[in-house]
């Protein structure tokens, strides 16, 4: 009798240990696996990041890829020795231009700009051939990361280099390209930016082309940085899925970098995906110092066009931005701020709908997350909050692909 009621009581302990786990959510379940137990899992499977502007740092002159850099003083957050310590096996590699005046010297330099970036990327892939391979199709990845080569897909942020020219799209496409974003920072030619005055009310007359031509060759479209009716109307016209290949979400951080609820809800819909960045201004307000802000604009004052300065040069502005960062340091996001927007994206829209995009080299970097090397602590994170191996392999890789695979099978037809 005893025993039998010691049971039955044991029993209901039970169940309300686990409806409390059901009021609560995996919360209460949250155990952090170890090091070891995360890294197993992350090298079993294949890990891509949809936004690495590492292309930029790879054209500054006595940049080594090949070699460890250091991101405090370099300011470079991805090399292979870093990509192979933290599991990373490659993503999109940008070919990124800066907006700038669409007149047509200014259309003229930006896509000669475009097209030199894409050979940076070219350049890098044939000095390297057992280190990089090129990824023209979803399939290649796998294969490429099985050689033990870092996988290399190319992607277009900003359409300014297409000069106004939709069959350019093209062009790029045969370089190897298989993903375009229309804009930046900037309103241009082609679309509304999320953080400029709206132009067309979200994409022009151009950026429908461009959707169009984009489904035509088979590239992903890519809405990140663009206004939310430019990912509305790419949810229209576009016949493939679509991504958001580094952003965030609003309901975390109110900023217009970020994409609300409802338009998760229908990129997700649409079978698309958004790759969580993880540059701290868009993930939580934060605040600089006046006299780093101060700092920072006399610097830059000091270095116009730095990318097309002489090596000592900038290695001069090098010196002066880890001095000026050590005087007055940065206020920072964090890695739990990181996890704050990828959770609520997960959560939201389901584990076939969420990937990752840092935005390394390009302003993303959390601390805690402050290089390649780190990577793996997102698998260690998703695995604490109790996701499969099959669900985070989606997440650090499946989702694109599989978003990639519907751009091609679109394309062929
Ligand atoms: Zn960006």
């Amino acid at each position: 009798m005893m025993r039998d009621r010691s049971f039955r009581q044991a029993k209901l302990t039970l169940i309300s240990l686990s409806l409390g786990m059901l009021a609560f959510g995996p919360a209460l379940a949250k155990t952090m696996p170890s090091e070891r137990a995360a890294r197993a899992l992350h090298e079993r499977i294949l890990t891509l990041d949809t936004h690495l502007d590492t292309p930029a740092v790879v054209a500054r002159p006595g940049f080594d890829i090949l070699k460890h850099n250091d991101w405090k003083t370099a300011f470079a957050q991805v090399d292979v020795p870093r990509m192979k310590a933290g599991g990373l096996d490659g993503g999109f590699w940008v070919i990124y231009t800066a907006q700038g005046p669409r007149t047509p010297e200014g259309l003229n330099a930006a896509r000669d700009a475009g097209l030199m970036r894409a050979v940076v990327i070219r350049e890098m892939l044939a000095r390297s051939p057992k280190v990089f391979g090129l990824a023209l199709k979803a399939d290649d990845a796998a294969k490429i990361a099985a050689e033990g080569k870092r996988v290399v897909f190319m992607s277009i942020e900003n359409s300014y280099p297409l000069a106004k020219d939709v069959s350019l799209l093209e062009t790029f496409y045969k370089l190897g390209v298989r993903m375009v974003g229309p804009v930046h920072f900037a309103t241009n030619d082609w679309a509304d930016s999320s953080t400029d005055k709206a132009e067309w009310g979200g994409l022009s007359p151009l950026g429908k082309q461009l959707v169009a031509e984009a489904n035509r060759l088979g590239m992903i479209l890519d809405q990140s940085h663009a206004s939310d009716q430019v990912l509305d109307q790419m949810l229209e016209l576009s016949s493939a899925p679509i991504i958001a290949s580094h952003s965030g979400c609003k309901a975390i951080y109110d900023h217009p970098r970020n994409l609300d609820d409802d338009r998760l809800k229908a990129l997700a819909a649409k079978g698309g995906v958004i790759q969580m960045n993880a540059f701290g201004a868009y993930l939580k307000p934060l605040p600089q110092s006046p006299e780093r802000r101060a700092a920072l604009a006399k610097l830059a004052a000091a270095y116009p066009n730095l990318a097309s300065r002489s090596q000592a040069e900038q290695e001069a502005f090098r010196q002066a931005r880890v001095r000026l960062d050590a005087a007055f340091p940065e206020n920072r996001a964090t890695f739990d701020d990181f996890m704050a927007h990828l959770l609520h994206a997960i959560r939201l829209i389901g584990v076939d709908h969420v990937g990752i995009g840092i935005d390394w080299d390009g302003g993303g970097g959390v601390v805690g997350l402050e290089d390649a090397s780190k990577v793996w602590k997102i698998t260690q994170a998703l695995m604490a909050e109790g996701y499969s191996e099959e669900d985070i392999a989606k997440i650090w890789g499946g989702n694109v692909l599989r978003v990639m695979r519907e751009v091609e099978a679109k394309a062929q037809k």
